[in-house]
């Protein structure tokens, strides 16, 4: 991709600015025009180990905190499927929430339950 490409309005006026890496030679986007490295490993070492960005949820209020989410934006919640995926004869777990729509809604033979909708599917 050409370099030109990259420079689109959103990140300008977003603040964003486009720099090279002195560690790697990578472009990367950045707010802080102070910024000399792209932030990614091995450029830099992680940071977040021992020191989260986000304090300590459990899975329930975490799963919660998602399907709200999408709620408040317009998503229709729809019930988890079985992790065991017995309208699949290719698979026998639930690998990813696609799955659940596999090949049924897919492939257009069936509407989704919802559109938009969200999910929180074990797998
Ligand atoms: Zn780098």
């Amino acid at each position: 991709m050409l370099e030109e490409e990259y420079q689109l309005e959103y990140f300008k006026n977003q603040g964003f600015i486009r720099k090279i890496c002195k560690s790697c030679g990578s472009a990367f986007w950045t707010r802080d025009s102070s910024r000399e490295d792209c932030g990614d490993a091995p450029c830099v070492t992680y940071t977040f180990i021992g020191s989260p960005v986000f304090t300590p949820h459990t899975i329930d209020e975490m799963r919660e905190a998602f399907l709200s989410f999408f709620e408040k934006n317009g998503h229709t919640r729809i019930e988890r499927y079985p992790v065991v995926a017995r309208w699949r004869d290719d698979i026998y777990l639930t690998i990813a929430s696609i799955a659940d729509f596999q090949p049924f809604v897919t492939a257009g033979i069936v509407p989704p339950p919802a559109n938009p909708l969200t999910i929180s599917q074990p797998c």
